[in-house]
């Protein structure tokens, strides 16, 4: 409440003690799925207590969780708070979507109709397709354009309970488009109600510019893009594509070491489509994550456990592009190699725009169990960004973000293939419509 004009001091503190503190809100009557770990093999249970599933209620305040408990005793706590009725659905952590390239310009439906023609994905991107053909596409877009074409695959997300996304640039190559990349992501996070975890995917691809001098891109990026894009704060880590279609191990460990030197954490694109020693790499180099890790062998596995290097398991590139080679989930599993799972979402070999169907495609396709799925869109996902101190379970002290669902059991979110199961999600606290 504001004093009135002219009302000095007195008014001021008439003012201040007047004003209520903002109200806790308590979400009650929901099936909650904390996303707490579990020893392993265990179900997606729910938590619940001696009066049944839905005895548990969560209180937040300024957007944090104040804590999780019964619901008479959260309401004995606090008597004059908002209430928000879960009506008996299932309440999980908001979702993750730990890994997408979803701001880029063009599209490119016109390699999918190759590829059904027979053509593959390397003979595609040695044709000046593949990376390359965004590459051109994102560096002739504007900051607006890419907002706007990016915000309805934001949105398809935001739809599916996500509240987390992460979002790599590397479709620039150079520092201007780079940095627009990254401006653009950030900006995604102003339009709407979601955090935005931005990375740079400095060695994505050898720019054209350099005709194929990968050595001397690698040597730029070091002593010239990696300090910019770091001094201009837009990127919370570095990427690299370790692959033969683009940089060999010992190229990324030149950039891993120079992404260090700036203190940008960094992330790897392991191991896709042969074995390059990826996860050892990452491991080596303390990454937070290898990502996608078909062909990852035993020793990189051990290697990845040792370093407690998230895997984040990417299973609709491997869908889209018809491989067989599936990731060692087993031995990851054996290993205790946090799994996480995300979209992948881009233009070329994963444009997918939905949580739920990586979900389903990484139950059906690599074998993850219903809870496996879901921390790997909460918990690990969280940890693959660095951001498991304030997310991806709902414990106090962390933001409350929420997904409420029209489902009463996780194993519906990863079945239901195609519904569309979202309720309302919650972000800081605010329930969003
Ligand atoms: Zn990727």
């Amino acid at each position: 409440m504001l004093a009135p004009r002219g009302a000095g001091s007195a008014g001021r503190v008439i003012s201040a003690f007047m004003q209520a503190p903002p109200p806790t809100r308590l979400i009650t009557n929901g099936r909650i799925w904390q996303g707490l770990p579990k020893p392993a093999g265990a179900g997606a249970g729910i938590a619940g207590g001696a009066d049944g599933p839905a005895a548990l209620a969560i209180a937040a305040l300024d957007g944090r969780i104040l804590a999780v408990g019964p619901v008479r005793e959260l309401q004995a706590r606090y008597p004059h708070s908002e209430r928000l009725d879960a009506g008996g659905r299932l309440v999980t952590p908001g979702f993750i979507d730990c890994h997408t390239h979803i701001v880029h310009g063009g599209n490119r439906a016109q390699e999918f109709e190759r590829r059904r023609a027979g053509e593959s994905y390397q003979s595609i991107a040695r044709s000046g397709g593949g990376i390359l053909a965004s590459v051109a596409a994102t560096r002739a877009a504007s900051l607006p354009q890419l907002i706007d074409t990016a915000l309805p695959r934001v949105d398809a997300l935001l739809a599916e309970g996500v509240t987390t996304l992460e979002i790599k640039s590397g479709y620039g190559l150079d520092l201007e488009t780079e940095l627009r990349m990254l401006q653009a992501a950030r900006a995604l996070g102003a339009a709407r109600r979601v955090s935005i975890a931005t990375t740079y995917l400095g060695a994505h691809a050898v720019p054209p510019e350099h005709s194929g001098n990968a050595d001397g891109y690698i040597e730029r990026l070091c002593t010239e893009l990696i300090p910019a894009v770091a001094a201009s704060g837009l990127a919370d880590a570095f990427d690299a594509y370790c692959e033969e279609l683009a940089f060999t191990a010992a190229q990324v460990a030149r950039a891993f070491a120079a992404a260090r030197t700036q203190g940008l954490a960094v992330k790897l694109h392991a191991d896709q489509l042969s074995n390059m020693h990826g996860a050892s790499l990452a491991s080596r180099h303390g990454a937070l994550s290898a990502d996608h890790l078909e062909y990852t062998d035993e020793a990189g596995v051990m290697e990845l456990a040792a370093a407690g290097t998230v895997a984040v398991l990417l299973p609709g590139a491997f869908y889209f592009l018809r491989e067989r080679q599936r990731p060692p989930v087993d031995a990851l599993r054996r290993a205790g190699v946090p799994l996480a799972v995300a979209t992948d979402c881009n233009p070329g070999t994963s444009p997918l725009t939905s949580i739920l169907t990586a979900m389903n495609l990484a139950a059906v396709e690599f074998g993850l169990s219903t809870e496996e799925c879901l921390a790997g869109v909460t918990r690990t996902a969280a940890r693959a960004l660095g951001l498991q101190a304030s997310t991806g379970t709902i414990e106090a002290g962390k933001w409350c973000d929420l997904a409420i669902w029209n489902v009463a059991q996780p194993a519906e979110l990863v079945n239901n293939l195609g519904a569309r199961p979202l309720h309302q999600r919650i972000w800081h606290g605010e329930p969003q419509s």
